[in-house]
């Protein structure tokens, strides 16, 4: 296909903002379209006046393995906000009690169990690995907890950070996790080892993420001309002969370009879709992809927690992990001089919490749950704590979903989709959000 002379992108989360900056650095004429007043998508900044800071929609754990998001990062000039962590993670207990076998240790040698056990697990991981290389089988039928049940992952392994990374990873419990998305997720770690090698193994980010994703996007986009329109709700996109013809919005504009990507999430497409031959499929998969939430909050205490490391991973809680994110660490929270401390939680999968609980039962059971781990917190105080629901946080990756995310390509001249639900080597994340954007790009640059 000849380079598009103008491309309609629509979305400005990770995936809409990477595939803008692509195209705009390979000279074609773009405009972003954000149906919300900020741009961001599902990594947003939030302003909390009250203890004049600036919170973000929950804290995100970024993989070295992310090469695409490294290198969108790289073109905004924001590759320098990302920082690793001293430390990841430290498994705490009651009491603060902290538990040796922590994950870098675990995967290789796992102290504190026996021989027996020790053998088993081994040789579960020999079985996971010859899976994740031959890809025999589909594993797309069944959940991630039945395949390590068939491999014979001990118990102890699952539970002290196998199951942790599995809901971490995938928002989805273990007990409704596709094995096929696990299995995948395995497997480009090690594919990608050597760029999570460079990169760093685990990053987060220094700033708040209207800096780190949407701010260099936005100097990028205006060098090169380009329009981006927020409050701009795209209603359908036009196809006329086989070909992208232009975007209808909500109010009845109509802009023409002869290329469109579509970088919304599932539960969005309805209507933009109409004008496409295989609509039908596409909206299908988009009511399959159901949402799964995370619940955060962003906490203010009149005293510190005293970590020494910038993430803690608790068992416990609603879900079988909790983490603690200590903000002077991450994004330099001046605590001391402010004589405020401030920390954030994330509950993945949070489906009980989320649907059961006002948010000042959340920030109590928070406070609880921070008590009990953390001595220092047994005094604290809550001056200030924000609850951050986002109910659909990501799309559930259960049984089934893994074979059906749609490709970028469609078979309309002109017209890519993008998303973390679209087909990439991972599951539903940045570094999804990012390769898609990569790979909708290439379509349309041929
Ligand atoms: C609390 C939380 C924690 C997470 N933690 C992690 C993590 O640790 N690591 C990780 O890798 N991933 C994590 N994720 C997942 C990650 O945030 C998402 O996978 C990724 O941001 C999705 O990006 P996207 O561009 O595909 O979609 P989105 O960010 O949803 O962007 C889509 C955009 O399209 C806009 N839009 C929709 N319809 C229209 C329309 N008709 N017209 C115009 N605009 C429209 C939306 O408003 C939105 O801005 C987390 C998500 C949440 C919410």
């Amino acid at each position: 296909m000849a380079k598009p002379q103008h491309c309609v992108v629509i979305g400005a989360g990770v995936a809409g903002l990477g595939a803008a900056v692509r195209l705009a650095e390979a000279g074609v004429r773009v405009t972003l379209l954000e149906r919300r007043g900020q741009f961001g998508g599902r990594t947003h900044s939030i302003d909390v006046p009250q203890v004049d800071d600036v919170a973000d929609n929950g804290v995100h754990v970024i993989s070295g393995a992310f090469t695409e998001l490294f290198d969108y990062l790289e073109m905004t000039g924001s590759r320098d906000l990302l920082t690793q962590p001293d430390k990841y993670a430290r498994r705490v207990m009651p009491d603060g009690v902290v538990d040796k076998r922590t994950p870098g240790k675990l995967f290789v040698w796992f102290p504190g169990i026996g021989m027996v056990e020790r053998l088993k697990m081994w040789r579960a991981y020999l079985r996971m690995t010859r899976d994740a290389i031959w890809r025999k089988e589909s594993l797309d039928d069944i959940s991630t907890e039945q395949w390590l049940d068939r491999v014979g992952l001990p118990r102890i392994t699952r539970d002290t950070w196998v199951d942790f990374l599995i809901i971490g990873a995938l928002n989805e419990k273990p007990e409704l996790a596709s094995a096929r998305a696990f299995r995948d997720l395995l497997a480009i770690m090690v594919t990608r080892g050597r760029d999570a090698q460079k990169n760093g193994s685990l990053l987060y980010s220094s700033t708040d993420f209207t800096s780190l994703f949407v701010t260099g996007a936005e100097k990028v986009l205006a060098n090169h001309g380009c329009e981006i329109r927020s409050k701009a709700t795209v209603r359908k996109i036009v196809i006329r002969d086989g070909a992208v013809a232009g975007v209808t919005l909500t109010g009845g504009e109509f802009i023409d370009a002869d290329a469109v990507v579509c970088a919304v999430p599932p539960w969005n497409v309805g209507g933009l879709l109409d004008d496409v031959p295989e609509r039908d499929r596409l909206y299908d998969v988009a009511r399959e992809l159901v949402p799964a939430p995370l619940v955060s909050t962003y906490l203010w205490l009149d005293k510190p927690l005293d970590m020494p490391v910038a993430i803690d991973a608790l068992v416990g809680g609603e879900g079988v992990i909790e983490q603690v994110f200590d903000r002077q660490r991450m994004v330099g929270y001046d605590g001391s001089e402010r004589g405020l401390y401030s920390y954030s939680t994330m509950v993945s999968a949070a489906y009980d919490l989320d649907s059961l609980h006002t948010n000042q039962e959340i920030l109590e059971v928070t406070m609880d749950f921070l008590r009990k781990y953390y001595p220092a917190a047994r005094d604290a105080e809550l001056v200030h704590g924000q609850v951050v629901r986002m109910k659909k946080a990501t799309y559930s990756q259960r049984p089934g979903s893994a074979g059906i995310r749609p490709a970028q390509r469609t078979s309309v001249r002109g017209l890519a989709l993008a998303g973390d639900w679209t087909q990439t080597d991972f599951p539903s994340t940045i570094g999804g959000a990012a390769q898609s954007a990569e790979r909708a790009v290439g379509v349309l640059l041929g």
